[in-house]
């Protein structure tokens, strides 16, 4: 039995702690397979040079919402899944396993974006359950941190050349025609309020110009 397997199963979860969001948008095409509830945690430590979203690296910011009602309303926007990025998913792993497991139940996929590599993360879920849980609960995994001076210029959703995609379940296969679909921007205003995402690098030229 794998390490994170052997965590995970000796693992309860009595009190979930809320998640720390950044931002949401309810249904978006740009962050992963199909249509998807995109959820921007809150805080990242990793602080890559060139992240588009650097008023997402205080861990104070953002707004806690309960992992559940996350889900809840995912599925009800009627989407294909649930993608976690931000911030830095896996430096909230106990409230982002609840929302992935919670995801999970209602027939939804989980897509992750880390700044943590795999093995890193691995390493981690031997000790520390909710890593397990999370990575157990995730579908897709994209790895690394953001390394602007390797932008990537074929993948779609990825940031960098150095970034990876991990397959952790059957839910998505990589010769799956979107992964290989032009990239998309999608722009968004809500009365005052201008939001941006999908392609790493064209989003982040955006933000600049605000
Ligand atoms: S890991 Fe992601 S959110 Fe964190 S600094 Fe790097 S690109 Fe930004």
């Amino acid at each position: 039995m794998r390490p994170a397997a052997r965590a995970r199963r000796a693992y309860h979860r009595p009190i979930v702690p809320a998640l720390r969001v950044a931002q949401i948008v309810a249904d978006t095409e740009a962050e992963g397979p199909g249509h998807r509830y995109a959820v921007w945690v809150q805080g990242c430590s990793i602080r890559c040079a060139g992240c588009c979203n650097p008023q997402m690296f205080d861990a104070a910011g953002g707004e806690e919402m309960a992992p559940a009602s996350l889900a809840a309303a995912a599925h009800a926007a009627g989407v294909e899944g649930v993608t976690l990025l931000g911030g830095e998913p896996f430096e909230q792993p106990e409230a982002c396993a609840e929302l992935a497991e919670a995801a999970r139940a209602l027939g939804l996929g989980v897509m992750v974006f880390s700044g943590y590599e795999l093995a890193a993360l691995e390493a981690r879920a031997a000790r520390e359950p909710e890593v397990a849980a999370l990575l157990a609960a995730t579908d897709l995994l994209v790895d690394g941190p953001f390394d602007r001076a390797r932008p990537e210029r074929a993948r779609r959703w990825i940031g960098s050349s150095n970034q990876r995609m991990h397959f952790l379940s059957a839910r998505y296969a990589e010769g799956a025609p979107c992964f290989t679909a032009p990239n998309t921007v999608e722009i968004r205003l809500r009365r005052t309020e201008l939001s941006i995402n999908g392609w790493p690098s064209a989003s982040a030229r955006l933000e600049r110009r605000r």
